[in-house]
């Protein structure tokens, strides 16, 4: 199962990915977690990205292809892989395609993800994140614990640098102009099925999976 999660950001990308990378026994590879991991140990991938993502623009595609490029041949990613924000370019799609052609592992399916921006704003401006490992907080509908330390690690949790509004608003704009057509770059390839990502995390995750054991035969 090679599959891509495509959506604006706030969509539940990251949190659908990491149930079914879980569920099918396949790695999900988040772009942005990378990103994150690189800036906070301080090697120069991490020092090249943040210019970019404080701003909520996108990381250049020469970087980001070929970290992918090179993330994609791990053992790991033998039976299959979950791509969390990437390809987010035409260019980064053209580039993985490519490379999945002569890897003779190209992607399934699109499983896209869309919900209300306004619904999105506040998703993300009210996301908390632990700093250690990552866990998802929300402060309506999922808050940190009083003493803020994650309930999984003891981590510190924190709101990320690029979900204050002004940047939300940015990365919206962004994703728009640059990832949306990639909508109809997988549409015409007829591996896009799109999700309604307003409602709970379970349904929404039953209603993925229906549909990839429907067609994954
Ligand atoms: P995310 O965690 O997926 O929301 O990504 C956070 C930020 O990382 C984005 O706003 C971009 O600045 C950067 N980023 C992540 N993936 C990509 C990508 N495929 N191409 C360019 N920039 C990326």
């Amino acid at each position: 199962m090679r599959l891509i999660m495509l959506g604006a950001p706030g969509t539940g990308k990251g949190t659908q990915g990491k149930i079914l990378s879980a569920y099918y026994g396949i790695p999900n590879i988040s772009t942005g977690d990378i990103l994150r991991s690189a800036i906070e140990k301080g090697t120069e991938l991490g020092q090249q990205a943040e210019q970019y993502m404080d701003k909520g623009e996108l990381v250049p595609d020469g970087l980001m292809i070929g970290l992918i490029e090179e993330r994609l041949l791990d053992d790991d990613c033998k039976n299959g892989f979950i791509l969390d924000g990437f390809p987010r370019t035409v260019k980064q799609a053209i580039a993985l395609d490519r490379h999945c052609q002569q890897n003779k592992n190209c992607v399934d399916f699109v499983i896209g993800l869309e919900l209300d921006e306004n619904k999105i704003v506040k998703r993300l401006t009210s996301r908390r994140v632990c700093r250690t490992c990552g866990k998802d907080y929300n402060l309506v509908t999922n808050p940190p614990p009083s003493d803020n330390k994650c309930v999984v690690c003891g981590g510190e949790i924190v709101q990320r640098a690029d979900d204050t509004e002004a940047t939300v608003r940015n990365r919206l704009k962004v994703y728009h102009e640059k990832t949306k057509p990639l909508q109809e770059y997988y549409q015409k390839k007829g591996k896009l099925k799109i999700f309604n990502s307003d409602g709970k995390i379970d349904e929404i995750q039953r209603e993925i999976r229906v549909f990839l054991d429907e067609v994954k035969n």
